[in-house]
């Protein structure tokens, strides 16, 4: 699998402005921030997809995504986030390692600087939600 810009950081090829970092996760300041104290969170473990990612890794993220939102909060004054992960080129992935945004949002800044967002519900019939959950379901 040939090397990603964030394996590089993780390689300390090359530099970032590093915020947390433990054997399985590293966490950086955005290089272009879509908001004041715009962080990513990233598994060491090299991948493109979450859905590829091993459980150690993911539970490892999972424990302290809600630690890094507290960091943020207490440094910046935000009030609100959006956590984000783009995991492929159709939902917009650049950087093909898996990836968390953690976008923080202001009330007293309105929309913040570069994060809209455009949700296009749908309403499916209640029949073929049910199936397709269940679908799902037997996947796992
Ligand atoms: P995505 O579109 O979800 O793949 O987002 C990739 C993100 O990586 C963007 O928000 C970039 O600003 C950020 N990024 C790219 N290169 C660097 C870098 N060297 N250091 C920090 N952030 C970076």
């Amino acid at each position: 699998m040939s090397d990603t810009i964030f394996t590089k950081i993780i390689k300390g090829e090359l530099p970032a402005h590093r915020v947390y970092q433990d054997d399985r996760v590293l966490a950086f300041m955005d290089i272009n921030p879509l908001a004041e104290g715009h962080v990513l969170v990233i598994p060491k473990e090299p991948g493109a997809s979450l859905a590829d990612l091993s459980d150690d890794s993911a539970a490892a993220i999972g424990r302290v995504l809600p630690r890094i939102c507290r960091a943020i909060r207490k440094a910046t004054g935000c009030t609100d986030f959006n956590v984000l992960l783009n995991d492929g080129e159709s939902a917009g992935q650049a950087v093909m390692h898996v990836h968390f945004h953690i976008i923080p949002r202001y009330a007293d800044k309105g929309e913040g600087a570069g994060l809209t967002k455009s949700w296009k519900p749908t309403k499916p019939d209640s029949e073929a939600l049910a199936e397709l959950g269940r679908k799902i379901a037997r996947q796992l």
